[in-house]
């Protein structure tokens, strides 16, 4: 037999289930990937993480021909032309069957529903796998059969339903029979302008990388993640969350190496590893939140009553915001970080998340949006679950009144000022007593600026606002 394999959102060949079926069944196996600039606009994919990608691709072609496996790169409109893209395919190279792996975005949904029926109109053969997530998205539901909307009766069905069989991974790729075809990879045009600042040195690309991330974090820091995981200036965190935002890793390959180290337990044993796990469980949760609760992926809060607050825009504020340039040393050391390395700390994330949308009373999806324009491992389900979970309109939700002082988060986590120091330069010889919220003399003196709001006065305007939104 003669396949296709579909790449998406899975530039691997560790635990690929679609390329590892197309393999096994059949004796020659090529691949596609379409590329398509219109849609990674639409869906506001960052310029950083782009480059990354397309840096992903050039390791998977290198791999995959060492197989005798082809890797095209086809150029497309938009999802609307897949269908039509990938028959063409099969007929011109007299394929008999495509694999792929879901994806469970609503587009994306649509698009493979779309090719599937177009496929099977065409007589062609396909089949397509989960490899995102350990258990499909709308599989883990409640007595009732519904979806969870709280994490942790979510987890603990996960973990009722787990067994590690669901981990049985491991595949050894050999030679399929030689194409005679060439990738087109290295003259294909990705059209891609670099217009980012990241430093692209701290996210090498390819699968040996992300698995080397893996081995080194599971050798050393995920025994002190519970302690250092909040801590911006620690390296505590695996910093594989681009790796598995574009599916250059498996989570399955996470739990399976995080289990090997802890005898197999998944809710007891070394505290930092049932943490660690945990984390790749909430990753889980909010693909389900996306799958089973569609208004979320089309701009509408969990929370059915956040409909009605009324947000305020002032120009001014979002672009301080944008460049780092509040007034709150932790709040702008926290945005040049993101626009400098194309990642922020979760901790962070949180806060400059919860001051746009409460202290700042700013919309939260014209931060989620901006969180997708700049970060390398931007997910829609991920950031749309973060921020909705700050802005108190998503599911477990922060309560409303519960407001993250950015003050006091500055000093319970970055108490000696160090990683603003590093990310602001203006500060980096300020004591640590007043780095949190220097003095007028020094802001004046270090040209850093004056806070673009107050924090009391802010903090009552939101409780305000969500008051009235409640009760309207
Ligand atoms: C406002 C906001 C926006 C966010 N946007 C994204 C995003 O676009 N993409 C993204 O991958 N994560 C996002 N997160 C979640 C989290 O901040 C990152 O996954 C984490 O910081 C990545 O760093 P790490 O790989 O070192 O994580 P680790 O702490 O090492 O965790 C391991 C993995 O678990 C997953 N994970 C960890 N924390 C979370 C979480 N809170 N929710 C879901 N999955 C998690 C990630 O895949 C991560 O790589 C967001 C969180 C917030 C509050």
């Amino acid at each position: 037999m003669k396949s296709l394999m579909w790449f998406r959102n899975d530039l691997r060949m560790d635990d690929n289930p679609a390329l590892r079926e197309a393999c096994k069944s059949s004796d020659e196996v090529h691949a596609i990937y379409i590329y398509s600039q219109n849609q990674n606009k639409k869906h506001n994919e960052a310029n950083c993480k782009t480059e990354f990608f397309i840096e992903n691709l050039k390791v998977l072609e290198s791999k995959l021909s060492n197989i005798n496996i082809p890797l095209n790169i086809i150029h497309s409109e938009g999802f609307k032309d897949n269908s039509e893209v990938i028959s063409n395919y099969v007929k011109n190279n007299s394929l008999n069957k495509v694999f792929w792996n879901n994806q469970f975005g609503i587009d994306e949904s649509e698009r493979d529903l779309s090719v599937q029926n177009y496929l099977k109109g065409k007589n062609i053969e396909f089949e397509n796998f989960d490899e995102q997530v350990v258990f499909a998205p709308g599989t883990i539901l409640t007595g009732e059969g519904k979806p969870y909307s709280v994490f942790t009766p979510f987890k603990r069905r996960w973990i009722e339903n787990f067994n590690l069989d669901l981990l049985d991974i491991e595949f050894e790729y050999t030679k399929k029979n030689d194409t005679k075809i060439k990738s087109n990879l290295n003259e294909f045009d990705f059209q891609f302008k670099k217009n980012n600042q990241v430093d692209m040195s701290l996210w090498p690309a390819g699968e040996v990388e992300a698995l080397s991330r893996l081995k080194t974090y599971l050798d050393k820091n995920i025994f002190r993640y519970a302690q250092d995981r909040n801590d911006p200036i620690v390296d505590g965190t695996s910093r594989l969350s681009a790796y598995l935002a574009s599916g250059i890793i498996s989570p399955k390959r996470c739990i399976l190496e995080a289990l090997k180290i802890n005898n197999f337990e998944l809710d007891a044993g070394e505290k930092g590893i049932v943490k660690w796990i945990d984390e790749i469980v909430w990753r889980e949760f909010y693909k389900n939140i996306m799958y089973s609760f569609p208004r979320v992926s089309k701009g509408q809060p969990f929370q059915n009553y956040t409909k009605n607050i009324e947000w305020r825009f002032d120009e001014k504020e979002f672009t301080a915001w944008k460049e780092g340039k509040t007034g709150f040393p932790i709040i702008d050391s926290a945005m040049k970080q993101m626009l400098s390395e194309g990642w922020m700390h979760n901790r962070l994330r949180m806060v400059v998340a919860m001051f746009f949308t409460k202290n700042m009373l700013h919309d939260w999806r014209l931060g989620e949006a901006f969180f997708m324009q700049n970060l390398v491992d931007g997910d829609f389900a991920s950031n749309n679950g973060g921020w909705q979970w700050s802005s108190s309109t998503g599911t477990d939700a922060a309560p409303y009144f519960r407001i993250f002082n950015p003050l006091t988060q500055s000093k319970n986590f970055d108490s000696d000022g160090l990683f603003i120091k590093k990310h602001i330069k203006e500060l980096e010889n300020i004591d640590k007593k007043e780095i949190h919220d220097p003095s007028s003399n020094i802001r004046e003196s270090q040209n850093y600026p004056k806070q673009i709001l107050d924090l009391k006065q802010s903090r009552l305007r939101a409780i305000d606002a969500f008051n009235k939104a409640k009760n309207n």
